[in-house]
């Protein structure tokens, strides 16, 4: 086991520490937190287990990976030369494109100089004697540090399907979130695709038209709509750039921080030629429109979520030739909107081509994977190349997998067993000096919104505990109580907590996820922000202290 590296000089309080602040993960919100610790002064550690930054944007090759949120709306915002500097090419960026993007931001704020890679954290502890964390990693290091803040990512624990035979297959097999770095060549390859979700449904329409034969073996389908991407023009970049401050402010102030907002009528308050005319400009608008700027009560009034899900079954049915397939494709458990939409490029049109099939496993389960390929109820079939698209352990995964205990040894993963309890998504109590950026119980929607704002919330509470010589921050109890409750509060009378998907905790793959919770803050990100600027505000008296 290698010895703890002493660097007195980070010290905080009176104690030889390794350094400040430690940040576990370097996507994009472990990247923005080290850029405002450092201004702070601070002494500060990255550990990633990846080779390189990006998080979701380095782990997720798999072709077609691309944004749903428009790429100028998802960039970092805090940095004017960053925004002068950078053009998006597509208004939907894919994969490779964010990935050199999030290196550019590295090299211009030289990031990478205080991050380890190939450094998988596993353990971390909280030692009150000396108010710090002890961070062990995968190699048996040790580090000490006073803060600890996981940015560890909502959605970067992959997950397997639990099926027999799994490992006996002969042929290449892969996840798409843990996709090889060099090109998989699919031409005249027999490809399976597991799994429909948006990075399926992304991986089926890019593959489709070069492999020789594609199986998509489908269990629940979901509600897709078009993204109608395309590529910037020169006028319009100049445009998006002369808009960015008024974007921004907009992101500021939409529900979910995306440029689209919920519109405030009601589904039956237009006449039903009004609804279909809005739904019919919805369709053929860019981006997540049709879900986030949709009739206020599409998610949460049923006859008016049934409007939006008989129009888009409708669309379903006239864009696949075969209308026994196309009844496959419209999900019949859930509503429109009511789990993550995948935004699609004609999706639905691959269903056409002839090397493609569609096998509803509900119908004919998987038994087995084979040497040869994969075993159903009624046949089987043989396959050169088997692509997992089935997501991730969500939201609390990437917790779940670091033995994280706080004071008195408590493990978070048992205070959290119910489900996850936090105190503004960001503190718990019982743990004290570690922060979580994106974790539970905070507000996601267009996400690098909701960072920036967390790691500027963060980084103010280190900045005020550092002026005022305190060593301990920590939630209460009962912080952590209201909060909670408010959360759970909040999802009452959504139609997504009534549906089984990541957003509700639910994986069908990992032992203990079958169980419904509220994990996601399902309020407005105003709101949200209203209530973290008052705990800042009130120099954080909510919180204890010491
Ligand atoms: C395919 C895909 C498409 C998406 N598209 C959008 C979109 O269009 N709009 C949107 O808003 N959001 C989107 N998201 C969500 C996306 O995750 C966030 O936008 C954002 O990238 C999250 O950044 P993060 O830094 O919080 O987490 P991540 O990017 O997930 O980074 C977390 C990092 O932590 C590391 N890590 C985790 N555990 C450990 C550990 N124990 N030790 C060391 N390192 C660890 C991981 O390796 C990873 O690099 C998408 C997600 C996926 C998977």
């Amino acid at each position: 086991m290698a010895a703890s590296r002493e660097i007195p000089h980070g010290a905080n309080g009176g104690t030889a520490l390794d350094c400040d602040a430690i940040i576990i993960g370097a996507g994009m919100s472990g990247m923005y937190q080290l850029i405002r610790l450092r201004e702070l002064g601070m002494h500060v550690r990255v550990f990633e287990a990846g080779t390189g930054v990006g998080g979701t944007w380095y782990w997720n090759r798999y072709p077609g990976a691309r944004f749903d949120s428009e790429s100028y709306s998802y960039g970092y915002s805090f940095s004017k030369e960053l925004l002068e500097e950078w053009d998006w090419s597509e208004h939907f960026a894919g994969q490779p494109e964010t990935l050199r993007y999030l290196n550019l931001v590295a090299d211009k704020f030289d990031l990478r100089r205080d991050i380890q890679f190939r450094s998988r954290v596993t353990a971390a502890t909280y030692q009150e004697e000396t108010r710090s964390w002890n961070v062990t990693l995968e190699n048996g290091d040790h580090f000490r540090t006073r803060f600890l803040i996981t940015a560890i990512g909502p959605l970067s624990t992959p997950t397997l399907p639990r099926i027999e035979g799994i490992d006996t297959f002969a042929g290449k097999s892969f996840h798409t979130a843990r996709w090889p770095h060099e090109p998989v060549d699919f031409a005249d390859q027999r490809v399976a695709v597991i799994g429909t979700g948006a990075t399926g449904v992304q991986t089926i329409q890019t593959i489709a038209g070069s492999v020789g034969r594609l199986t998509v073996f489908q269990r629940t389908p979901n509600w897709c709509a078009p993204l109608h991407n395309g590529k910037i023009d020169r006028e319009t970049q100049r445009k998006i750039r002369a808009a960015y401050p008024e974007m921004f402010r907009r992101c500021q102030e939409t529900f979910a921080c995306f440029l689209h907002t919920p519109d405030p009528r009601g589904a039956f308050e237009v006449t039903d030629q009004e609804r279909e005319a809005f739904y019919e400009k919805l369709y053929a608008e860019r981006g997540f429109g049709i879900w986030q700027g949709n009739f206020r009560d599409i998610l949460t009034d049923r006859k008016a979520n049934a409007t939006i899900s008989d129009f888009v079954a409708r669309k379903i049915r006239q864009r696949v030739t075969d209308q026994k397939v196309a009844e496959k494709l419209i999900p019949r458990n859930h509503g429109f909107g009511t789990r993550r939409l995948p935004l699609e490029t004609f999706y639905y049109e691959v269903y056409n081509q002839n090397n493609v099939e569609l096998v509803d496993i509900t119908e004919t389960p998987i038994e087995r994977i084979t040497p040869d390929g994969i075993k159903t109820g009624d046949r089987e079939y043989p396959f050169d190349i088997i692509i997992y698209a089935t997501g991730f352990d969500a939201i609390t995964g990437s917790f779940d997998r670091i033995d994280l205990r706080g004071a008195g040894g408590v493990r978070l993963k048992d205070k959290w067993q119910p489900g996850p309890q936090t105190f503004l998504g960001v503190m718990v109590d019982g743990f004290p000096n570690m922060m979580m950026l994106m974790g539970p119980h905070t507000a996601l929607g267009n996400i690098p919104r909701s960072i920036e704002y967390n790691v500027d919330w963060v980084s103010g509470l280190i900045r005020h505990a550092r002026e005022n010589n305190l060593t301990r921050v920590e939630a209460t109890a009962a912080g952590v109580a209201s909060w909670t409750d408010h959360v759970k509060a909040l999802g009452g009378g959504l139609l997504s907590n009534e549906v089984d998907s990541w957003m509700t905790g639910i994986n069908s793959n990992v032992e203990g996820k079958q169980v419904r919770i509220i994990a996601r803050y399902s309020g407005s990100a105003p709101a949200y922000r209203a209530r973290c600027d008052e705990v800042a505000l009130r120099g954080y008296d909510e919180l204890a202290l010491a």
